[in-house]
């Protein structure tokens, strides 16, 4: 039923019909559902036919601050949700202690859907994940990620290690260098501003980074 309703609405919208349920943020909502499902369906590049379990992303379409990491790992493919585990959990402490945000107020989500697999063959293989190549990413950014910035519209991006970093930024050089910087930049038809941080599970590893990672988020608490 919801489905069906959905259709009719777009349709409406499509033959450019205005009304009380046409509001910019609906609209928004559904274009960002139906790209969803498309992703849901997605095999445009390799990481589609081994998956178990593509993500999106997670929190709401509606909010001035998107985060993105590289990819989803063995425990996201599982679920179908970004950034879960302890790295996620530690994600969240950061946004809520740092911004006073819940993980339902921004938006979540990594350059690739997919999870990419060192032997694809084994999904249920721990240690098995990855790096994207340039053409999975490539791909992906296109179909989803660009879609996803244009319709969210965020003020703020925050990229998460150095590979989403690189990816965003289009830049060679590591994330401890271009952290604790504020940088300017169109991506696809929307003018961001983009602070690079440390990723979560890289915290994990290293905890006296947290200071750093603070002080990145003092910069972004001062963009909202
Ligand atoms: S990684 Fe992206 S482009 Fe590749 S199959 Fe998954 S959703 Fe499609």
């Amino acid at each position: 039923m919801k489905e069906k309703f959905k259709k009719y609405i777009q349709l409406r919208m499509d033959a450019g019909e205005e009304g009380l349920w046409f509001s910019p943020k609906r609209n928004k909502n559904l274009q960002l559902d139906e790209l969803k499902k498309q992703m849901e369906e997605c095999r445009a590049c390799r990481l589609g036919r081994y998956r178990l379990n593509p993500c999106f992303g997670n929190g709401t379409y509606n909010t001035e601050i998107m985060f993105i990491g590289e990819g989803p790992g063995f425990v996201e493919d599982h679920r179908g949700e970004v950034f879960v585990g302890r790295a996620g959990k530690l994600l969240d402490s950061i946004i809520r202690d740092n911004l006073g945000l819940e993980r339902k107020d921004v938006f979540i989500t990594n350059i690739v859907k997919c999870h990419p697999m060192k032997d694809p063959s084994n999904p249920e293989k721990r240690g098995n994940d990855r790096p994207p190549t340039e053409e999975e990413t490539g791909v992906c950014i296109k179909k989803f990620l660009e879609k996803q910035m244009d319709l969210i519209r965020p003020s703020v991006v925050v990229t998460l290690g150095s590979p989403s970093t690189r990816t965003i930024l289009k830049r060679k050089t590591g994330i401890t260098k271009l952290r604790g910087n504020i940088f300017e930049k169109r991506f696809s038809n929307t003018k961001v501003k983009i602070v690079p941080t440390y990723h979560p599970a890289y915290l994990l590893r290293s905890p006296s980074k947290k200071a750093e990672t603070e002080k990145d988020f003092k910069l972004i608490k001062k963009l909202l």
